[in-house]
């Protein structure tokens, strides 16, 4: 993880606010409202603060986020556009209508516009429309999963994306998106700087695996957990639903199981929960068959719950290559296939009958609307997006860290956040699965 200093929190401003706001609130943020990122002692680094994940020394502190009393941006004056890149995640839709309602009936900014299929959308050459975005266009968008403004993978130049913002007198652009997202955010908005042009850009980070540091929760996570323990239920069905059934569950999580283990905890049906951050082997006395030999033998159904990252390592030698998508994300191997395949030959080996159910739900999980809590998450980033943007601030984020909204620059915030094998979180996932608490030799 990149090390950051204490003023590496600082937040951008295109310039001073001198435009009084017509937001009416009881209470404007000031920009000297700052929450302190210090945590906890940690027992097992004795002396040693133990701070949000990725955080640099104790007094480092983030913006709060919050309607301003003085704009950066004069509403009358002020057009947005707003960008989705990257892969579905319930939520996108809540957001989109949060920023449109926010501008509209708060700040009567009327001029928003919305770029269709990712970036692909500044990039005159692919000849895609743009869209209005209006009140009565987004009144029920939320009530459908996607994004209204659809996605693309695929790097296009930053230059040329800046011609566009330029030439459509974009004020403030929202990229709502991923990893990669943010990364071609910031890159949008050092160009913009060493143009001197006054474009904000902000970035409300989409990654439904809720894997980012210093970020407390991602929005589309919760839908996530809801939908991923249905699949489990009708695994689990599946299971006892014949002599030695096995229901293997696959589900998203490339580098974090956090959804694995939210809905391994919330569906108490699940046996075997592996994710990438704690290794397992499928062999040896303590590896995963002998301990599903046990399982099966004992209570004749079994449902194995595996993060999409999991056991990348049992799958790769050293001539395997990694594939890579349009953006350049390494395409991970099938583990669920794998575990099938591996389980079923194991079986047959010592001759017991099993019922193996391959299930993965990846796809219907991510195209879901949004759950009552990501509803309420998403309209928060929305607005909070909105306030930050009118007060001129760029190349930062909304998140919510320690239940608080807060202003995080860009370039600090990236996947990270993992599961503690040795933490609470993950205990409790041995203690309600009652896997053994190591599948290895
Ligand atoms: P997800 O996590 O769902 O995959 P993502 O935002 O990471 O979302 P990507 O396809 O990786 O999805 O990236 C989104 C967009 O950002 C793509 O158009 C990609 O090419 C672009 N992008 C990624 N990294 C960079 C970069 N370093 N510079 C410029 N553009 C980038
Ligand atoms: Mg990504």
């Amino acid at each position: 993880m990149k090390k950051v200093n204490n003023t590496d929190y600082n937040i951008r401003n295109l310039g001073e606010c001198k435009i009084r706001t017509p937001v009416v609130v009881n209470y404007y943020t000031s920009d000297s409202k700052r929450l302190l990122l210090q945590n906890y002692l940690d027992d097992r680094t004795p002396q040693k603060m133990k701070t949000v994940k990725g955080a640099g020394d104790i007094s480092s502190s983030v913006e709060v986020a919050g309607p301003r009393e003085n704009l950066f941006f004069d509403p009358s004056k002020t057009k947005a556009a707003i960008v989705t890149c990257g892969g579905l995640c319930p939520g996108i839709n809540d957001v989109i209508r949060a920023i449109v309602m926010e501008f509209y009936h708060r700040y009567g900014v009327r001029n928003i516009i919305g770029i269709k299929y990712g970036f692909q959308g500044l990039i005159p050459s692919f000849g895609h429309e743009i869209v209005e975005l209006t009140p009565e266009l987004v009144e029920n968008i939320h009530r459908e999963g996607g994004s209204i403004l659809s996605s693309s993978r695929g790097q296009q130049n930053i230059g040329e994306m800046v011609d566009a913002l330029v030439r459509m007198n974009v004020s403030i652009l929202f990229c709502i998106g991923g990893d990669g997202t943010m990364r071609a955010a910031e890159r949008i908005t050092e160009e913009i700087t060493r143009r001197q042009l006054s474009i904000s850009v902000i970035g409300i980070p989409k990654t439904i695996d809720n894997d980012l540091n210093f970020v407390q929760k991602t929005f589309g996570f919760d839908t996530a957990i809801a939908e991923s323990v249905k699949a489990i239920a009708c695994a689990h069905i599946e299971a006892r639903g014949a002599p030695m059934g096995i229901g293997l569950v696959k589900i998203m999580g490339r580098l974090s199981g956090q959804i694995a283990v939210g809905a391994a905890l919330a569906q108490n049906d699940v046996n075997f929960v592996l994710v990438p951050e704690v290794p397992f082997r499928l062999d040896g006395d303590h590896g995963l068959l002998k301990a599903l030999e046990a399982r099966l033998k004992e209570r004749k159904h079994c449902v194995i719950l595996v993060a999409e990252g999991a056991g990348q390592e049992l799958m790769r030698n050293e001539k395997t290559t990694l594939e890579t998508d349009a953006s350049g994300n390494i395409r991970l191997l099938d583990i669920g296939y794998f575990l099938k395949v591996r389980i079923d030959e194991h079986f047959r080996k010592t001759g017991v009958e099993i019922n193996l159910k391959y299930i993965d739900p990846s796809y219907m999980i991510r195209s879901v609307p949004a759950s009552a809590s990501d509803c309420i998450y998403c309209s928060a980033l929305g607005q909070y997006a909105v306030h930050a943007g009118m007060a001129g601030k760029t190349g930062m984020l909304v998140a919510l860290m320690k239940d608080e909204y807060v202003h995080l620059p860009i370039r600090i915030v990236t996947s990270g956040k993992k599961i503690d094998p040795e933490g609470n979180l993950w205990m409790r996932v041995l203690e309600s699965t009652g896997q053994p608490p190591t599948l290895i030799d």
